[in-house]
This record gives structure tokens, sequence and C-alpha cells, in this order.
């Protein structure tokens, strides 16, 4: 199994107690062998929420971080939380998703951090994804973070805030092709998913942990409390320590191997089919072509909303037919006839 990075820890640090009895599981269960996560500043919607103990919480971290020997984040929303966690010696520190919205904070915090003395001891930095599903944002965070000297960076992805008409079951759903895309533009960054924060629901947490795994996630951010359903924050997606031990237990992780006969021969077949969708798809565009001189000729407007919504209509019931995604029909047919519009209108 290859080795994977697990970030662990309630949502918030409550209470001096709660923190040392969820770490004492925690180790008692997987070693040292993770980083131990607990929120000291809450970036919480409404002022009357639970907002965190503050600094003080942040000495019961560094009490786990140097009497253990197991390395401690919190989160960072400021130039003054980064400082203090700085100055404390935390190895740990990341940046939150609405944080990342803001790329005069993420500045501050970068800035912070190259001009602090005790720089050498931070071990990393993660980066979670923005609310909003907004890569250049994300990216945008990563490279402060980058340029203020931090070798050491992590992207979390936790998933994106539901638009009203969303039925997502997920709090932040995830958009698994934005990690995607990261991890091809940035193919040695270290992406970690947190399920706890997509699913908002503890019940939805090894189905998410394992698609994180089954997709080559480099580790999993996961929240646990003592008594979850008591937690002053997020009390519906935390699990207990022993039930978050067992959850990782059953998680299968994948080795990355180089490709076997058979996956080599059905990757030719996949080149070999997508060399014939090309050609299908050049035949359609000459097609439309055709079409808008004809239609030119004829003097028939280019666009013709029925044909359009029969086309539409038909190719979503093959979808429907053949148990594929009828959104993603949807949006390739929405992409195929922006083409041909485009070739058929004056340029
Ligand atoms: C958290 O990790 O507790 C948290 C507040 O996360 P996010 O920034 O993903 O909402
Ligand atoms: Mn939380």
């Amino acid at each position: 199994m290859n080795k994977h990075n697990y970030i662990l820890g309630p949502c918030a640090a409550e209470t001096q107690q709660q923190v040392v009895e969820t770490a004492n599981e925690l180790e008692a269960g997987l070693g040292k062998d993770f980083v131990f996560r607990a929120g000291v500043w809450k970036p919480r919607t409404h002022p009357d929420s639970f907002q965190g103990v503050g600094a003080e919480a942040l000495s019961w971290l560094m009490q786990i971080q140097q009497e253990r020997g197991i390395s401690c984040a919190t989160e960072v929303a400021t130039a003054e939380h980064t400082r203090l966690c700085m100055e404390a010696g935390l190895h740990y520190i990341w940046i939150g998703a609405r944080t990342v919205t803001s790329p005069f904070l993420v500045q501050q915090i970068a800035d912070t951090i190259a001009q602090s003395p005790y720089r050498k001891q931070l071990k990393g930095v993660f980066v979670k994804n923005p609310v909003s599903a907004d890569l250049q944002l994300w990216i945008g965070a990563i490279e402060r973070v980058r340029k203020a000297g931090v070798e050491h960076i992590a992207a979390i992805h936790r998933g994106f805030t539901p638009t009203p008409d969303s039925q997502s079951e997920y709090r932040n759903a995830p958009i698994w092709s934005i990690p995607i895309e990261l991890r091809r533009l940035y193919p040695t960054l270290p992406i970690i998913a947190d399920p706890s924060h997509m699913g908002g629901r503890r019940e939805l947490l090894p189905l998410i942990a394992q698609q994180a795994a089954d997709l080559a996630f480099d580790g999993l951010m996961l929240e646990c409390h003592p008594t979850p359903k008591e937690a002053l924050s997020d009390h519906s997606q935390q699990l207990t320590p022993k039930q978050l031990i067992g959850l990782l237990q059953q998680l299968h992780w994948h080795e990355q191997r180089e490709a076997d006969h058979t996956l080599l021969f059905l990757r030719q077949q996949i080149d070999e089919t997508d060399k014939q969708l090309w050609q299908l798809l050049l035949r359609r565009m000459q097609i439309a072509k055709q079409i808008g001189e004809h239609k030119q000729q004829q003097n028939l407007p280019v666009l013709q909303s029925s044909r359009y919504e029969e086309i539409l209509q038909k190719r979503l019931q093959w979808a429907e037919q053949n148990g594929i995604s009828t959104d993603t029909v949807k949006q390739m047919m929405e992409l195929i006839h922006e083409e041909s519009v485009r070739v058929q209108i004056k340029k």
C-alpha cells in the first residue's frame, strides 16, 4: 500500500480535554503517522455561532505536538492567526475555503509566512478550494503561498457551495473534474480530499473517502469528536475517533503501477474509438457548414430553436435509455450545437 497523508481531528478545539481525548484515541489506533487537526478560530456564517476558542486552544495543540511528537494543523484566516501559529511553532496551517476566495487575505497570510523569523519550523501549508468552483482562484492562492517560499504545499478539495437549484445530498458537492485538472496542471502537487465538509453527514463519508482513493488522491482530511452529537460545530459530519479509524481500515487504496497488458489493450481501443469519434465530429461539422450555406441561399435563419429542441430531447432520451448521465449528455450536445452555430454564422 502506498503512503497516504491523513489530517484528522475535531472540527474545532473546544476544551483541552476534548483535544487530548481525541488525540489519544487516534494515536492508539494509528500511531503518530497523521497530522492532528483542530480549528482554533472558526469561520462561521453567523456571529452567534461558536467562533472557536482562539489563541488558548493553540497552546493545547502545541502540547500535543511537543509532548507526543504528533504534528498539528489549524486554519488561519488572517495575518494575525498566521503570526500566532508561526510564533508557537505549529507544524502545519491551512487556508480555509472562505479565505481562499479573498486574494488580499491570502496575500497577507503569504507575506506573514515569508517575513516570519520562525518560517523554518513550518512544515507545510494546505490550501483548500474556494467555496465556488473556480480553479483559477484556487491556483492563485496556491501560487501566492508558493511565492512566499513554502516548499510543501498540498491542495485540499472540500467541495463547492451548492447552487440554489442543485439537488445534491452533499453539503459541498465535490466536482472531481476540478482537482483532476489541477493534477494535470501541477502533477507533483499533493491533493487531499476532505469528505467531512463535502458530505456534511456521517453516513456519506465512507463512500466519498473511497471515491477519493479510487481517484488517486494523496490523502484525506476527516473530522472526529469524542461525542459528535454534542460538537459545537459540524456535529452532523463528525465521527467518533474509533469510527474514523474503522473507516480508514475499510478504505482500499490502489497502487500506482505501470499499465499491464490488459490496460494497454483497453487503452488502445479507447484511442481507436476516439479517432472514430473525432472523424464523426468533423463530419458533423462539415454537414453543419453545408446546412449553413443552404440556409443562407434560402434566406432561412441559422438558429431554429424547435429543431434544436427536437435534437436535444432525442439525445437525452438515448442517454436515459443507456443509463448515461443526462446532465453530461446535455452539456455535450450544447457544446456541439454551439460549434455548429459558430460555423454557420458569418464571420
Ligand atoms: C474546517 O476544516 O473545519 C473548515 C471550516 O473547512 P472549510 O474551509 O472547508 O469550510
Ligand atoms: Mn468543520
